[in-house]
């Protein structure tokens, strides 16, 4: 949420200038897309703070253009039922985080991930891990970069580790067919539940990787 926030402060700063419409295009898609990246994970209060937040900002952006007046009735609009909406006369509105539906228990799909699955690009690009340890690699390529036990994507800064699909304690193999990649938190709650610890009392063997391959 941070980043985010730092991202569209970032965005609204270099538009000090730019007209309304060109500063609500460049937002809407970033909006857009954080909105849904995160909605099956945050709570509808979140959203309205982070509104809340940019709306402050939008008003600091029009409060300078307009030397101390915010102009309300030529950046703001309401429209439906929404009051103060950051729009254009001509129709162009600001998107609204809270706007987007709260989705439980849905995987996210498509190009909703801020991470593609392209690892290589990743590790590059953060200057680190010139090699990913070729079992997460293939694992990641196998998985499309997806944790199986949450449906979400694994981002830039997750933490993974491999897991037992069948735990070796209850005969599980040692093998591909037996690995699966998960995110550290995940892989706890599987553990926690998939008969492992019952059966040795104590935790599996896995690889905990401490360097992030991203
Ligand atoms: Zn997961």
């Amino acid at each position: 949420m941070k980043n985010h926030l730092v991202k569209i402060t970032e965005i609204i700063d270099t538009h000090k200038t730019a007209p309304q419409a060109a500063l609500i295009s460049k937002l809407n898609p970033i909006i857009r897309g954080w909105s849904n990246y995160y909605s099956t994970v945050v709570s509808k209060e979140t959203f309205s703070k982070v509104d809340h937040l940019t709306y402050d900002k939008l008003r600091a952006w029009a409060r300078k253009r307009g030397k101390g007046d915010i102009n309300k009735d030529k950046y703001w609009r309401t429209v439906g039922d929404r009051n103060w909406c950051f729009s254009t006369e001509d129709g162009l509105k600001l998107l609204t985080h809270d706007s987007t539906p709260i989705v439980r228990h849905t995987k996210v799909k498509g190009e909703a991930s801020p991470f593609d699955g392209n690892w290589i690009y990743w590790s590059k690009r953060r200057g680190e891990y010139p090699e990913t340890p070729k079992r997460v690699a293939t694992l990641i390529k196998k998985q499309k970069s997806i944790c199986p036990h949450c449906g979400l994507y694994f981002t830039s800064t997750d933490i993974v580790e491999v897991d037992h699909i069948i735990p070796t304690t209850l005969g599980g193999k040692d093998t591909y067919e037996n690995w699966q990649l998960l995110h550290k938190h995940c892989h706890d709650i599987k553990t926690a539940n998939d008969g492992s610890l019952t059966k040795s009392k104590q935790l599996p063997i896995v690889e905990n990787y401490d360097n992030n391959p991203f």
